[in-house]
């Protein structure tokens, strides 16, 4: 089974996707990671983002290791875990440059459909992934472009003040209204420069929408499960 999961930043859908992995026993697998993979991996070769194609050269020949366990999820590049180096606001207000090359969005969904189809196919107990039940894959244009053939495809929204509110407790621990205005910059300003590529806020055809502004994290999750049971 394969279920794929759309949605801006903020919208819960990281750690929405992981717990319905969990739930289904299935893999999981955070495309938005690889962009910011591929960003701290230009960033450390010394390429120049606004360089297409470098930026597209270097992509190309990234070490990527990604690890689908939702339990642990990891991301190696050249044996270096960065899991956590690919969190920096750095990292977060350079990734729409190097997501927006159009020969890297290509690299990228190639090695997400080799993922994905590796998962959903029979073969699958002998991935690297041992539940071989499938996969939850989720980003900005998985219900649309990387696989428009998936089992379930969800579009998971939320209204602009609970996605900042969301963002700035992630970021600053808080969402009082400093803390806020303090993210809304950035979150914006990523919504506007990704919605160059994707158009993810809204849903395309046979895309269920589940909007998740009044809803705890696990009303959420029971939502995505909800429809993936129908
Ligand atoms: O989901 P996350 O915020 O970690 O994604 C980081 C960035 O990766 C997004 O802002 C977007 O530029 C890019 N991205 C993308 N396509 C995807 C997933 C993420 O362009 N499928």
């Amino acid at each position: 089974m394969v279920v794929a999961i759309d949605g801006p930043s903020g919208s819960g859908k990281s750690s929405v996707s992981r717990a319905v992995a969990r739930r289904l026993g299935t893999a999981y697998l955070d495309t938005g990671a690889m962009y910011r993979a591929a960003t701290w991996w230009c960033l450390e070769e010394g390429v120049d983002l606004t360089d297409q194609a470098a930026v597209a050269a270097a992509v190309d020949v990234m070490p990527l290791v990604m690890g689908i366990d939702p339990a642990a999820p990891t991301v190696h590049v050249d044996g270096t875990d960065v899991g956590e180096a690919i969190r920096t606001t750095e990292i977060s207000t350079a990734v729409s440059a190097v997501a927006t090359n159009l020969a890297v969005r290509a690299e990228l969904r190639r090695l997400q459909r080799v993922i994905i189809a590796a998962e959903s196919s029979a073969a699958a107990a002998d991935a690297s992934f041992s539940g071989g039940r499938g996969i939850v894959a989720e980003g900005r244009d998985i219900t649309t472009v990387v696989a428009p053939d998936a089992d379930v495809r969800i579009l998971l929204t939320a209204s602009e003040e609970a996605r900042l509110a969301r963002r700035s407790l992630e970021v600053h621990g808080a969402a009082d209204a400093a803390a806020v205005e303090a993210t809304k910059d950035q979150v914006l300003r990523r919504d506007r420069d990704d919605s160059t590529v994707s158009q993810f806020h809204v849903a395309a055809d046979g895309v269920v929408t589940v909007d998740s502004s009044d809803l705890d994290f696990e009303q959420t999750v029971q939502a995505v499960l909800d429809v993936v049971e129908q």
